[in-house]
């Protein structure tokens, strides 16, 4: 028992990824798909289940006390300027690359191309509904911009709106330090709040090990690797713009090219996070995780980390952003449409956007891959086609693009940390760590 806590957390829960993707093959070759299917279902899906009620439980407290005593810890109001344009800047830059990358792999593996129209007659079109309304979520973006501001911070607590809960604690935060004295035991308090935050966070995620691996077996036992028939080339496609995105942009351009820093420590700081983004296919549910391994891994100061991660996990998803672009080429391909240069310049800004109104949820980034579809001109009807099509499969998809988007997330907080001076260097090159 000892020596299970011995062992570095990153390497339990990527042993326990691998075994949980062995384990739901298994039982899937052993018993036959639908007999897998069930008994993941029956046996092994509430552990997973148990463990995303967990972290879930985590996101709003650890949201709310980090970023009010992230704030507090600034010291001076004017500084959070600087860090939110300079966040801000970098998650438009990495997005860029990204829906580039994603549209030059489109163009080589042509994903669509073996497919015609035809194809998609037989999509699944029972979960329509759905498709439609979570691409009428997204609203218009006056809409989504007014609606950051809440009527009511405790409402928003309660239905765990991400975005208005950093406008109210941001706004706090400036008015207890703008308070000066009288406020100093509300600062203190939730200097506390915050601290014991961590340490629940630290709890649960020594659960993560179990947790992956029931995600991973049930995932794996339900829907197998169908997807590498089916959408072969597109998820293909997806995996190698997402790995080509997160060495060359994340490693190579920010932490090694301008941040000047080590890349290993960086890669090997964020595994239980991408483990976890990886299982679940949601940043906002990853985000507990992805703001511990930033503060303790990565050495962010917690001010950034507790500022910078929630609004990445809510408007910064690359991954997403790269699949968005994919499926309008992966559309027009199958559908026999010329796609003009101007064209793609506006599939590439539809899919940035698109990927800012994404929310952090499994199969956000497809539902609203339809506004892509129609850049290219393919009508509203054959566009939920092609998305019903794709829906089955899209959960091999959405791992990818959710570890993707968490990547970025912390390659970012790294970077404003270094830049803030927040970043300890100490911390981040950590021999231990090994
Ligand atoms: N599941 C993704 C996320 O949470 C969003 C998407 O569907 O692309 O980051």
């Amino acid at each position: 028992m000892a020596k299970w806590f011995e062992i570095h957390l990153w390497k339990r829960v990527i042993f326990a990824l691998v075994l949980g993707i062995v384990a739901g093959l298994a039982l899937r070759q052993g018993m036959g798909p639908d007999a897998a299917g069930a008994f993941a279902e029956t046996w092994i899906a509430w552990l997973g289940e148990l463990f995303l009620r967990l972290i879930r439980m985590l996101i709003v407290p650890l949201i709310f006390f980090t970023l009010v005593s992230g704030i507090i810890a600034m010291g001076d109001p004017k500084r959070l300027g600087s860090l939110g344009a300079r966040t801000i800047a970098l998650y438009f830059a990495t997005t860029a690359f990204a829906v580039s990358i994603g549209l030059i792999m489109a163009s080589l593996f042509r994903p669509g191309a073996s497919l015609s129209p035809e194809t998609f007659e037989g999509a699944d079109v029972s979960r329509m509904e759905e498709v439609r309304s979570g691409a009428a979520e997204a609203g218009s973006l006056v809409d989504r911009l007014l609606a950051i501001v809440p009527t009511n911070p405790v409402e928003a607590l309660a239905s765990g709106n991400i975005l208005s809960i950093i406008f109210f604690a941001i706004m706090f935060g400036v008015g207890i330090l703008m308070a000066g004295e009288v406020a100093r035991p509300v600062a203190k308090w939730f200097d506390g709040a915050s601290e014991a935050m961590l340490k629940v966070t630290e709890i649960i995620m020594e659960t993560a090990p179990f947790g992956v691996f029931a995600l991973m077996a049930t995932t794996m036992a339900t829907n197998g690797l169908g997807v590498l028939q089916s959408l072969g080339t597109l998820a293909i496609a997806l995996y190698i713009a997402c790995v080509l995105h997160i060495l060359i942009t994340y490693g190579g351009i920010i932490i090694k090219g301008v941040l000047r820093l080590p890349l290993i420590p960086f890669y090997r700081g964020v595994t239980d996070a991408q483990a976890v983004a990886y299982s679940t296919a949601s940043s906002s549910a990853t985000l507990p995780v992805t703001i511990t391994c930033a503060e303790e891994n990565l050495g962010v100061d917690k001010a950034v980390a507790g500022s910078v991660l929630p609004l990445g996990a809510t408007i910064n998803m690359d991954g997403t952003a790269i699949y968005i672009g994919m499926v309008a080429l992966f559309g027009a391909q199958a559908m026999g449409i010329d796609v003009s240069l101007a064209q793609y310049v506006l599939i590439a800004l539809m899919a940035t956007l698109v990927s800012i109104g994404a929310a952090g949820i499994p199969s956000a980034g497809l539902f609203l891959s339809g506004l892509a579809l129609s850049q290219v001109g393919i009508p509203e009807e054959q566009a939920f086609l092609i998305i019903g099509f794709i829906l089955p499969f899209d959960r091999l998809l959405d791992m990818m693009r959710t570890l993707t988007n968490v990547t970025g997330d912390s390659a970012v907080a790294t970077a404003v940390a270094k830049w803030e001076r927040e970043l300890d260097e100490d911390v981040y090159r950590a021999p231990d760590f090994y």
